[in-house]
């Protein structure tokens, strides 16, 4: 019988290490970075991690021998990333680099990318991949991919991958085939999204597959709504229409499908899009995979925000060097006319464009939770207060809600549920205790 161990995700909002152990396999259902587990010891980037050691210390790391950089005999088969959202795989960083990440094409694209642009190893003996000048790009990570429709084989058994909708592009479920026991693990996952069929096929496979343990997020236990991209992408032309000066919108970098809508609710009001040079750089990338249906970055109704430097890395000249980029003051002229995405890490700039009587601030992502390290609210409404913009919410959930992840886990119908990336496992215990499935508690 296969054996789970939860190392992350266990009452908390990400952070996902599970270990699955069978006789002959050892693997990691992801192996995410628990930002909430750090902010309670570190302040970045004044004080942050350096070495695997002081983070397996403070128990945010596994401790597990032949896991971690320069292993003699890496004791893992590897980890199975659902997606890339740092909170499922930024401490694989510390992971041996025989130790190979499973995981879609668009996710490890997206993880190449992020590593192009930075990195989410604390310094370059961590990095899973790196872009310079000098060398171009390098991949020090040992990725295998595969596409919906292809099984793993491993020793003694076989994983599934299925897509599954999220506010990231290349989600994927597994269903893993084991000795004595089906296991499905969602990862993060929603069925309110553009692509929730997706969602509906992972639930259907799953239940065809008689699933025994099924592993699943639960994060929208509080604070669900029942919006969705569509109902966002109405808010947002409405309150674009309605503005008379620079319209502002922040959500996380990477959630393609926010930027599809915003892209959309700009064009209708005859607004340009103005995105960041790291989105700018991600589009150009992901644009060669066909499924996202993503737009082209030199298209006159899109404009690229550069922050004004002496310096520029090397993933930044190319995108300096495809389109012409506007910095702050470049954009002051022409404020009215646009619609620009920013974040709290662009105020600097944002100040220079001066914005007029009449913009406004879109809040367009969760304030309760953040998978990606990004959030600044409290820092973002000072910078508002300041430039005299009101914040608007339009925000739709990259998460299932309650009352439809209990309908999905009625229809696959496991024998018992472990409730993961929820920081009230009890509460959703009790949510679903009338249905006749055992539901375990993980503990790390
Ligand atoms: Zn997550
Ligand atoms: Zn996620």
């Amino acid at each position: 019988m296969p054996d789970l161990d939860f190392f992350g995700g266990v009452e908390e909002i990400g952070g996902n290490k599970i270990r699955l152990n069978t006789e002959e396999t050892s693997l990691f259902l992801d192996f995410g970075r628990s930002f909430g587990g750090e902010k309670q010891y570190y302040d970045d980037p004044y004080l942050s991690p350096r070495k695997p050691r002081q983070l397996k210390e403070l128990g945010l790391l596994p401790q597990i021998e032949n896991l971690y950089k320069n292993s003699l005999e890496p004791g893992v088969d590897g980890v199975l990333v659902t997606h890339p959202h740092l909170d499922h795989w930024g401490y694989s960083c510390y992971l041996d680099n025989e130790i190979p990440l499973y995981c879609g094409e668009a996710t490890r694209d997206m993880i190449l990318n992020y590593e192009y642009c930075g990195s989410c190893g604390p310094s370059k003996d961590y990095y899973l991949a790196n872009l310079t000048k000098k060398n171009g790009r390098e991949v020090y990570k040992d990725f295998q991919t595969f596409r919906t429709g292809d099984q793993l084989e491993f020793d003694d058994l076989s994983v599934e991958p299925v897509h599954v909708d999220h506010s990231i592009p290349g989600a994927y479920a597994y269903i893993i085939h084991a000795p004595g026991k089906t296991i499905a693990y969602t990862g993060d996952f929603r069925l309110h999204g553009p692509k929730s069929e997706m969602t509906e096929e992972f639930i259907y496979r799953a239940k065809a597959a008689d699933i025994d343990t099924l592993i699943t997020e639960a994060t929208n236990v509080v604070g669900a709504d029942v919006r969705t991209e569509e109902d966002v992408r109405q808010d947002l032309t409405k309150i674009i229409s309605e503005a008379t000066g620079l319209v502002i919108t922040n959500f996380s970098n990477r959630d393609i499908d926010r930027l599809r809508t915003a892209y959309k609710a700009a064009k209708i009001n005859d607004r340009k899009l103005a995105i960041s040079t790291k989105q700018a750089f991600l589009l150009q990338r992901l644009r060669q995979d066909k499924h996202l249906d993503i737009f082209d970055i030199r298209d006159d109704d899109v404009l690229v925000f550069r922050k004004e430097k002496s310096y520029s890395q090397a993933w930044e000249e190319e995108v300096i060097g495809e389109v012409k980029t506007y910095s702050g003051s470049d954009l002051n002229e022409i404020q009215e006319e646009v619609v620009l995405v920013a974040s709290y890490y662009d105020m600097n700039e944002v100040m220079k464009i001066r914005p007029q009587p009449g913009s406004v601030f879109i809040l367009s992502q969760s304030e309760a939770f953040d998978e990606e390290g990004e959030i600044q609210h409290e820092r973002l409404l000072n910078w508002c207060e300041h430039m005299g913009l009101p914040q608007y919410h339009a925000h739709a959930s990259g998460h299932v809600g309650p009352n439809q992840l209990k309908n999905a886990i009625q229809e696959i119908d496991p024998e018992t549920v472990y409730p993961v990336h929820t920081e009230r496992p009890r509460q959703f215990k009790k949510f679903i205790s009338d249905l006749d499935i055992e539901v375990k508690l993980p503990d790390n």
